[in-house]
């Protein structure tokens, strides 16, 4: 089902624009104005975008003009909405690169044919490359299993890149989101964002499957700047609602980290998307930052000068001396789940939990454990003071929809106290159409 995205702050127009796409089978998301449309478009990757001329802020000219310059929203075919029919408006759309302009009022039969003719256009444009690829996936069932053997100039890995190339322009990539958990108040306080691969043959992929080998054939770069700015746009957008304190955590791979052109790219992702640097926590393991010491720590330095928060993830795995933990300075220290594991009751893992819970705080980081799946494991990072968890105990990675609903839920670790005192504001349910309503008020994710 085509996705259509209808940016317009007139509220009539807009649920009629609702009403009338959905009738006719097009699944359809909404932006009440052009900061939204924007983060809607990079996140949903419509199929087409309708778009009003004439917004307060960031209006449809602004609009075109930011997706226009993202690789990502580059093509998606945009029609604009407008209620003059000005030749030197008409003229300034096309040459930001509009593909239509349907003038106020328009007719029904209009509206859905020139939808019909951008979309066929963008099929023809695309088909030629999509047998391509296709032809190249035929060669390559398998691959991805048995990629550890492929050597490294050979066409099978060049047909895989094509096969990952294919999977990020067709929107094969989704991210979802992990709920990271304060432990002492047990309120939801960030997530971190991990990429899906849905291929259409093997359905969801994980990424320990596919990351290294978008490592070695460097598509990690461009996969990495998607889930960035998907994450992002998500974040900004939760936000936006009203969910705060919320910090989106984003993993970077080695390769990422000596890119040169990684400071910029994520600067440009911030004013996209309109995030705070402090909203965004950049994850690198020890391994990562040890691979190319000098470009990483450069590259790391300069984030934090943005205000970025820095991880180490999966700490005590890698290579890394305790010496990292004194160059970097580190916001945040995730202790990786290996060491969570049954930490309540295996003696060296609760030896080396606390050591490293202690090691953090001492040094003014704030200390996440990963992978927290038992009760007992929770008590016991509670008892040791552990800032927060993350793990299949409180939730597994999810689409965004569902962090959605459990942020409106506002659901929380611990179960409520049976008898709630008497100053508190006794808890009421939402029915379930109440609930359908607030999430799609919150502006995104809910289709
Ligand atoms: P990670 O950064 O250590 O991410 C945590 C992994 O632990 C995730 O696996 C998550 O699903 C899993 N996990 C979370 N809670 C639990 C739990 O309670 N029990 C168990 N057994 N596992 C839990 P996932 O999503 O398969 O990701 C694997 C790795 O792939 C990640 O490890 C990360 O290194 C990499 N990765 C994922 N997304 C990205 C990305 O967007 N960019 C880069 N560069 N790497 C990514
Ligand atoms: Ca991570
Ligand atoms: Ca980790």
């Amino acid at each position: 089902m085509l996705k259509i995205l209808v940016i317009e702050d007139d509220e009539l127009i807009r649920e009629t624009l609702l009403q009338l796409l959905e009738y006719h089978s097009y699944r359809v998301i909404v932006a009440e104005n052009g900061r939204f449309g924007v983060q809607m478009a990079l996140s949903e990757i419509p199929d087409l975008i309708l778009c009003d001329v004439q917004m307060p802020e960031l209006d449809g000219y602004d609009v075109l003009r930011t997706l226009r310059q993202n690789s990502l929203a580059a093509t998606i075919p945009f029609i604009f909405l407008t209620a003059q029919s000005d030749k030197t408006d008409f003229r300034r759309g096309m040459e930001l690169g509009a593909d239509d302009y349907l003038t106020k009022p328009f007719t029904k039969d209009e509206l859905l044919g020139a939808i019909a003719s951008r979309v066929s256009k963008r099929q023809t444009i695309t088909e030629p490359l999509t047998v391509a690829l296709h032809q190249a996936e035929a060669r390559l069932k398998d691959l991805v299993n048995e990629s550890t053997n492929v050597c490294a100039f050979s066409p099978e890995k060049l047909a895989l890149e094509a096969l990952l190339r294919r999977a990020l322009a067709q929107g094969e990539f989704q991210v979802y989101y992990q709920p990271q958990v304060n432990i002492a108040t047990g309120q939801v306080i960030g997530a971190e964002a991990l990429v899906r691969w849905q291929n259409p043959d093997r359905g969801i992929i994980s990424p320990a499957e596919f990351i290294p080998l978008a490592e070695e054939t460097g598509l990690i770069i461009q996969i990495g700047e998607w889930v960035l700015l998907s994450a992002c746009a998500q974040a900004a957008s939760w936000l936006a609602a009203g969910f705060s304190p919320f910090t989106i955590s984003v993993n970077l791979s080695a390769r990422q980290l000596s890119d040169p052109e990684l400071k910029a790219r994520i600067v440009q992702i911030l004013e996209t998307t309109g995030l705070e640097p402090a909203n965004l926590e950049l994850e690198m393991t020890e391994s990562a930052l040890v691979e190319n010491a000098t470009v990483a720590g450069a590259t790391l330095n300069e984030l934090k000068a943005l205000g970025i928060r820095i991880a180490i993830d999966d700490f005590g795995t890698g290579y890394a001396t305790l010496g990292y933990l004194k160059q970097y300075a580190f916001d945040s220290l995730k202790i990786d789940r290996i060491f969570v594991r049954n930490a309540n009751e295996d003696a060296q893992n609760a030896a080396i939990t606390t050591a490293v819970i202690l090691l953090g705080h001492s040094l003014k980081m704030t200390v996440i454990a990963e992978g927290v799946e038992t009760e007992a494991e929770l008590a016991f990072l509670k008892q040791h003071n552990c800032d927060i968890m993350q793990g299949y105990l409180f939730s597994r990675p999810q689409p965004a929809p569902i962090i959605e609903s459990m942020l409106v839920a506002d659901q929380r670790l611990f179960a409520p106290p049976l008898a709630a005192p008497a100053r508190v504001v006794p808890f009421v349910p939402l029915s379930e159409p109440e609930k359908s309503k607030n999430l799609s008020m919150s502006g995104l994710g809910i289709v």
